[in-house]
């Protein structure tokens, strides 16, 4: 179950103390993989004890005040640096305390929210207001991305400098590029002095405006409308280009094609601070597994070739991908069941990605445990500037998932999320999150 805020009624709730017993550690911040008991007072890692030393230090902890871990892994807090949490103005289909509990059942401590809400995110005085709500209604840390353009709309810059100074974490108009590489060129700059990374949706609108399929077999058979990886791969070179002008620390998101892997890896070979994320979904998923014209697969970027998604996993086992993103996107029933041409583009994520990469990746061997662990929690930790979270160092919040890696379960048709339009309903994973601590406190329990 999850735990809304306000109701600790899970482990660790009164005391303040906690033990982790028996799992196995996976902590990629300290190169640590190993049998340790973790011990958590006062919402901080305390510290990383191995099995015998802990009975000794630790007595006597009343039996709510331990989690048995045994046959599990304990990591870092995961980390979404892509969610789509849609308060204020789609609250149909989300809302900050929701998306917050389906983070919790993933395995999500921390997540960050997407500017493209209606209205957008490009001032303070919202950024304030959400970050207030977000506080009061959400049970795992939320942090706001603050949009680049105001309205999102690619004419005039937002107050950059004001909306770091008010906590944004990043600088996007995630949902679309900036389309005026003068206007990316300044967003870039200020993001920069800001000391903020500038995260870019990479898709250039002109070459996407045939569609949302990808520009392959399976959706010309399908007659589709189409839109081909040179809408991603151009402006991720774009601005590969432009953050060398810079100096501003870019992220791609939702990184799709092949060539813009080749992209990333070029600019990485040139010493630049480039990172870019991939999707669950577009690592697990090609153009032949959309069903018909189930628009729950319909996707922005489009599930490409099988090629590309083999791509994806090689570049994310050798670094050339830094992290997986959710790039949760919830959407009312209604509005997915308009079908294929008229239905939003998006799926939701954070309740079965963990799993969907270990079922895919970890398990097949394609992925290590420890480059899972760093592209879901440490690496965006680093990325967002985030001190005190993605490790489990004693000192370090504690933010942390205990995973059954092996557990098998099929993903219910309903979901933590307020929406259910997801491409893994009905699917069998193997790999299952059984308990969630954010500072300490448990906030999701099976
Ligand atoms: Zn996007």
């Amino acid at each position: 179950m999850t735990w809304p805020k306000g109701e600790g009624a899970g482990p660790g709730a009164e005391t303040g103390s906690l033990l982790i017993r028996g799992g196995l550690v996976i902590d990629p911040s300290q190169n640590l993989e190993a049998r340790r008991d973790v011990l958590i007072e006062g919402g901080k890692i305390r510290a990383l004890l191995k099995p015998s030393a802990a009975k000794a230090r630790v007595t006597p902890l009343r039996r709510n005040d331990e989690i048995d871990a045994t046959g599990c892994w304990v990591v870092p807090g995961l980390i979404d640096m892509h969610v789509h949490a849609r308060e204020p103005g789609g609250e149909a289909a989300e809302t900050l305390a929701t998306a917050a509990q389906a983070a919790a059942a993933g395995g999500f401590t921390t997540i960050l929210a997407m500017p493209n809400t209606e209205p957008a995110l490009d001032t303070p005085a919202l950024l304030e207001l959400l970050k207030a709500k977000a506080e009061r209604d959400a049970c795992v840390n939320v942090l706001f991305a603050a949009a680049a353009t105001l309205g999102r709309q690619g004419q005039r810059l937002s107050d950059i400098a004001r909306l770091a100074a008010a906590g944004a974490k990043a600088i996007t108009d995630d949902g679309r590029a900036v389309a005026d590489a003068a206007l990316a060129r300044r967003a870039m700059e200020w993001a920069a002095d800001c000391g903020l990374v500038f995260i870019e949706h990479c898709e250039d609108a002109g070459l996407s405006r045939g569609g949302l399929a990808h520009e392959g077999p399976a959706a010309l058979k399908k007659g589709l409308g189409m839109t081909p990886w040179a809408a991603e791969t151009s402006i991720a070179l774009r601005d590969i280009a432009l953050a060398e002008l810079t100096g501003c620390r870019l992220h791609l998101a939702h990184v799709s094609a092949r060539q813009s892997v080749q992209a990333l890896a070029w600019a990485k070979e040139r010493g630049l601070t480039v990172s870019g994320e991939v999707t669950p979904h577009h690592l697990a998923l090609c153009e032949d597994d959309v069903p018909g014209q189930d628009a729950n697969f319909k996707i922005n970027p489009p599930l490409r070739g099988k090629e590309d998604r083999d791509a994806l996993a090689t570049a994310l086992q050798d670094g050339t991908l830094d992290a997986v993103a959710t790039d949760h996107a919830p959407h009312a029933d209604r509005a997915k069941a308009a079908g294929w041409d008229q239905a939003p583009p998006g799926v939701i994520g954070l309740e079965t990605a963990a799993a969907v990469v270990l079922t895919k990746l970890v398990h097949r061997g394609k992925l290590s445990k420890k480059r899972f662990i760093e592209s879901l929690s440490s690496f965006p930790a680093k990325l967002l500037n985030l001190k005190s979270k993605g490790s489990l160092k004693p000192g370090m919040d504690a933010d942390a998932a205990v995973i059954a890696p092996t557990k098998l379960w099929t993903v219910p048709e309903t979901f933590v999320s307020k929406s259910r339009n997801s491409p893994f309903a009905g699917a069998r994973l193997k790999g299952q999150v059984r308990f969630t601590l954010v500072g300490g406190r448990v906030v999701h329990a099976l």
